[in-house]
């Protein structure tokens, strides 16, 4: 989230967050100006007013985004937001997030990202449907399954991007799966795909664990959110043998240095009227800031941007820090947790594990193939662990910390394909 203050503007702001790293990365790669100027801003913003006939008759208006990065690896790809929180500059930030991490883990994607202006918690499912297919409808020259590739992001899942394949498909007149990943399965899906993400994470923490040499059973770990991504997070790095003593959600956070039992906090969710951690007693109530701050040995960020900021960067006590969302460290606090000698395993790296198996649902779309989940889970956890030995290799080369060097391998490798595409 970027947090807003009184007058309700973003305190940090992702898109400069963004081109900070970039901008570094650019100076250690030697990349020219002019090809870098293409890739600091996206090629196409699309934004929209989505008129949605309420349940009582009434008509509201939503602000919508669709924004294109890139297109120079293949077509774009990125989820779609349902928040209160979107705007602009956090979905130009988000779209070009997509291109890097996407280049990073090698999947032949750029990078896009949408966001509507709403709270999807306090709207029926018949709203949501209505604003969904208002949306694919606004969009319906952007998305394609060679142009533009919508999937879930925060506020949304599985039931949205089969209410887009309906709306797409009535559209262009024939049955369109692959114009969207994270579908349900009997709709196109991809086993694996649900638990994707917060796979990757896993397989990230483990890679930068041996790098530190911890031996999960006598490792602690701190999970920051607990939607998809958090929740899987926690439950899989738990699978490892490392003890998560702090989880937490919108309600607060939960902190019990004897251990979480993460499967009974996912049933606990799974059972409660508010779909939240509210009112979970397997640990002592802390605010979300205070979790970020419990002694532990890794701290995984899973729920929003810029959590990690100035203000509490120096007070961290993780040895390591893999960020499950998207943007949870501002560029001013980089420098800080690089003084302490923490490990960061960067978003654009540590969270490709949802986009990884989103490209194995569009190949399965497109061959009509369906794999089984062993060789999904294979296969994603081989890209992801390479990628991370990948960047981890640069990192060293250029003396950068892994987040440049994730930025670094990226760049490289879209700004290389744009000088031999060459046309602008
Ligand atoms: N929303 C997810 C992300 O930020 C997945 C995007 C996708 O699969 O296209 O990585």
């Amino acid at each position: 989230m970027s947090t807003p203050n009184n007058g309700g503007t973003p305190r940090y702001n992702p898109l400069e967050s963004m081109q900070r790293r970039f901008d570094e990365a650019k100076e250690k790669l030697g990349l020219d100006d002019q090809f870098a100027n293409v890739l600091r801003v996206p090629d196409k913003v699309v934004a929209a007013n989505i008129p949605v006939t309420m349940d009582d008759g009434t008509i509201r208006v939503f602000e919508a985004y669709r924004v294109v990065h890139s297109v120079h690896l293949g077509p774009s790809k990125g989820g779609i937001r349902y928040s209160m929180d979107v705007h602009l500059d956090e979905v130009k930030a988000l779209a070009a997030w997509m291109t890097w991490k996407c280049a990073v883990v090698n999947v032949p994607y750029g990078g896009a990202k949408g966001g509507i202006k709403c709270d999807p918690r306090s709207m029926s499912k018949g709203e949501l449907e209505r604003l969904t297919r208002g949306y694919t409808l606004a969009m319906r020259n952007v998305f394609g399954p060679d142009k533009d590739i919508p999937a879930p992001d925060m506020g949304t899942s599985a039931q949205e991007m089969a209410w887009i394949v309906d709306e797409f498909s009535k559209i262009t007149g024939h049955n369109s799966y692959a114009v969207v990943t994270g579908k349900p399965l009997v709709l196109g899906g991809s086993l694996g795909r649900v638990e994707a993400t917060g796979r990757g994470v896993m397989v990230s923490t483990r890679s930068a664990m041996a790098k530190l040499g911890l031996n999960p059973t006598n490792t602690t770990c701190v999970v920051q959110g607990f939607g998809n991504v958090g929740s899987i997070s926690a439950k899989l790095i738990a699978q490892l043998g490392v003890k998560i003593v702090a989880i937490s959600d919108v309600s607060g956070g939960y902190y019990n240095p004897e251990g979480i039992d993460v499967a009974e906090a996912i049933a606990y969710v799974a059972n409660s009227s508010t779909r939240s951690l509210e009112g979970y007693t397997g640990g002592s109530p802390v605010t979300n800031g205070e979790l970020l701050e419990l002694p532990c040995d890794i701290l995984v960020p899973a729920a929003m941007e810029d959590q990690i900021t100035p203000e509490n960067a120096a007070r961290i006590k993780a040895k390591m820090i893999v960020e499950g969302a998207n943007g949870p460290t501002t560029a001013e606090a980089d420098s800080i947790l690089n003084d302490k000698g923490i490990l960061v395993v960067p978003d654009i790296l540590a969270n490709a594990g949802g986009v990884t198996v989103s490209y194995f649902e569009w190949v399965q779309n497109r061959l009509g193939y369906y794999w089984t989940e062993e060789r999904v889970n294979r296969r994603a956890d081989r890209a992801m662990k390479q990628a991370f030995d990948n960047v981890y290799a640069t990192a060293e080369k250029y003396n950068v910390n892994m987040r440049i060097a994730a930025y670094i391998v990226a760049l490289d490798k879209v700004a290389s394909t744009l000088k031999l595409r060459g046309s602008f």
